[in-house]
């Protein structure tokens, strides 16, 4: 079987290199030629854990290439997934014209039989779109070749995203023809092993689970958050609160840890996408319109508890963060919570210290040189009257808090991720704010 996917972003590689290595032929094409030349001399442009292993190992076994041409790309494929960028456009809607190109593009090059398969998250009726397209093209070539579209939404995290793509909790496919479903079927049988279902629906069904499913995740988050600033308010403990809640079966353990709101590609457009296509349908989608909101006040959060300790005047202050990119385990800096933190910092004034341990790079193209580059968490930290930690990452979880006394000019730590213990922070003497929970003085 020989397969293409277009787009080699997180989604697109992961999803190539990972159906290569169930044996069978992948070519992936990007517009990016210079992402294309890495790929091939084996090199990942992006950070993500196993994946340069497992792609040399599949380049090397001669089962994964890369071009810049989708004409030959395409050439004798089965099935070709279309994974590129779905941004949000000026309304907040998925801008597609990205997938309709590509599928324009498709309908150009294609001589035999394909299943088209968009793998990018689309709003509901996108396939049909995509159908459209490839049809025009085709009959501007005054050719009949039969194909079918398909709709696979990709449930990926960043982080663990080869374990999430060979072991899926499910994987949900669209199709309108048995063909599609056969030849789906076939591509996604080594990947069930641990007995977790292939879910095949319609294609309006298939499409509208991705936003589902994002918009519930992203809910619990906001839901969280909210709690915890209640919490904060009226005396309780959110860790306490969660653990409460988490133990029922009900509610579940997962994704409801507060923090500084959720970030990324995904979680941000994918919930203003749904909310769009409501909106378009005439349905306001209020539960998710309070998640955006709540989200977008959550940012600030430890900005707030800033003002309220120093004032709104921050001349002269020097604030260091830990943690750039909107998750641990990942350099993708989109919508990140820590820029809009920095960017409110140095609004009022302040200067600012920073380290990843993998993001700084992908960092520089927003941050430019408005804020140091450390070049580790201590580095960051000296002589600076706060450290605020934004992204979990592990190393940051056991500290060596003696070298951090020597190197601020103050106890104080504005923790956005709830990762010390207050207690700890109470005897190591510092002056400690997390988020829903009490402040240690
Ligand atoms: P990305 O921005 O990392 O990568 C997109 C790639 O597509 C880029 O390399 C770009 O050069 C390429 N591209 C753009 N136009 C092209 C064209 N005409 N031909 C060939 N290549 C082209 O995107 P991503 O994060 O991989 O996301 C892709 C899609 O998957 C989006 O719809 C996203 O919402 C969805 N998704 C993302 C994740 C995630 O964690 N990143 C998870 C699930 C779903």
């Amino acid at each position: 079987m020989k397969i293409t996917v277009v787009g080699t972003g997180y989604v697109g590689l992961v999803s190539g290199t990972c159906f290569a290595e169930t044996g069978i032929d992948v070519t992936c094409v990007d517009i990016d030629k210079k992402k294309v030349d890495m790929l091939l001399n084996g090199e990942v442009p992006i950070y993500e854990p196993g994946l340069d292993a497992l792609l040399a190992r599949n380049l090397e076994k001669g089962r994964i290439t890369f071009t810049t041409s989708l004409a030959k790309g395409i050439k004798d494929s089965d099935a070709v997934f279309i994974a590129v960028g779905t941004p949000p456009d000026e309304d907040g809607s998925a801008d597609l014209k990205y997938v309709l190109g590509v599928a324009r593009e498709i309908g150009r090059h294609m001589e035999d039989y394909k299943v088209i398969i968009t793998k990018s998250t689309v709003p509901v009726g996108t396939s049909f779109k995509v159908k459209a397209a490839v049809q025009e093209e085709l009959a501007k070539r005054k050719v009949d070749i039969p194909f079918d579209v398909a709709s696979n939404p990709e449930f990926l995290k960043e982080g663990s995203a080869i374990d999430d793509f060979l072991k899926p909790d499910r994987i949900v496919v669209g199709v309108e023809s048995e063909r599609a479903e056969k030849t789906l079927k076939r591509l996604y049988k080594p990947f069930l092993m641990n007995g977790h279902p292939l879910l095949f629906m319609d294609i309006f069904s298939s499409e509208m689970t991705k936003y589902a499913a994002n918009s519930m995740l992203a809910t619990k988050i906001s839901f969280m958050n909210d709690i915890a600033n209640l919490c904060e308010l009226v005396g309780a403990n959110v860790d306490l609160v969660r653990k409460g809640i988490g133990s029922d079966a009900r509610i579940g353990n997962k994704f409801i840890y507060p923090g500084t709101g959720y970030g990324g590609s995904c979680f941000p457009k994918d919930v203003q996408a749904l909310v769009r296509t409501a909106d378009e349908y005439g349905h306001s989608l209020d539960v998710l319109k309070a998640v955006e909101s709540v989200n977008y006040r959550q940012k600030s959060k430890l900005v707030e508890k800033i003002k309220a300790h120093f004032g709104e005047n921050l001349k002269g202050k020097q604030f260091g963060i830990w943690g750039l990119a909107f998750k641990p385990k990942t350099d993708d800096m989109r919508e990140a919570p820590s820029l809009v933190i920095i960017e409110q910092l140095l609004a009022m004034g302040a200067q600012v210290r920073v380290y990843d341990p993998v993001a700084m790079e992908e960092a520089k193209h927003t941050l430019k040189d408005t804020v140091v580059y450390a070049k580790d968490e201590y580095d960051a930290c000296i002589e600076v009257d706060a450290m605020l930690l934004v992204t979990e990452w592990s190393e940051f979880r056991m500290p060596n808090f003696r070298i951090l006394d020597k190197l601020m000019n103050n106890k104080l730590i504005f923790d956005g991720r709830n990762v010390y213990d207050p207690e700890e922070m109470k005897d190591l003497e510092y002056t400690y704010y997390s988020i829903g929970r009490e402040t240690v003085n």
